[in-house]
């Protein structure tokens, strides 16, 4: 498997990790566009969103919470913050490997697309 976020997950690439339990894992993007700009991603390679069974939906719940907890650690909950979740081409998803952005650290733009 030559995905890139799977092999984050494993360690062989090295990121820098801020989270981690048997599920999820949670690093900083390479190239951020905040001062806090964290990808929450499950282990388990799932393409995107739209690739989520019903089953595993709930997924996307505890990767919220990890993304709350995670801007708690960062100090940013009373300034306040965004969760993206890219899907598709029109989209912007570049990575086919389902991912959270958790943006911060500075006052976002109001623009969405
Ligand atoms: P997307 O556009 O798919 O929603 O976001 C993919 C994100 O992954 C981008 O923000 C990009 O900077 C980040 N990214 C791509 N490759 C790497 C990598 O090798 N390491 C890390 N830490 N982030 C990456
Ligand atoms: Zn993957």
């Amino acid at each position: 498997m030559d995905c890139i976020f799977c092999q984050i997950a494993s360690g062989k690439i090295p990121s820098d990790i801020v989270y981690q339990d048997k599920e999820i894992v949670a690093f900083r993007d390479i190239n951020p566009k905040a001062p806090v700009h964290i990808l929450i991603i499950p282990k388990k390679h799932i393409p995107s969103l739209d690739q989520l069974s019903p089953a595993e939906l709930p997924l996307m719940g505890r990767m919220a919470a990890v993304a709350r907890k995670l801007a708690k650690q960062e100090g940013i909950t009373e300034t306040g913050y965004r969760l993206v979740v890219n899907y598709g081409e029109w989209g912007g998803q570049v990575v086919a490997h389902l991912h959270m952005h958790l943006l911060g650290g500075r006052k976002l733009s109001g623009r969405l697309g």
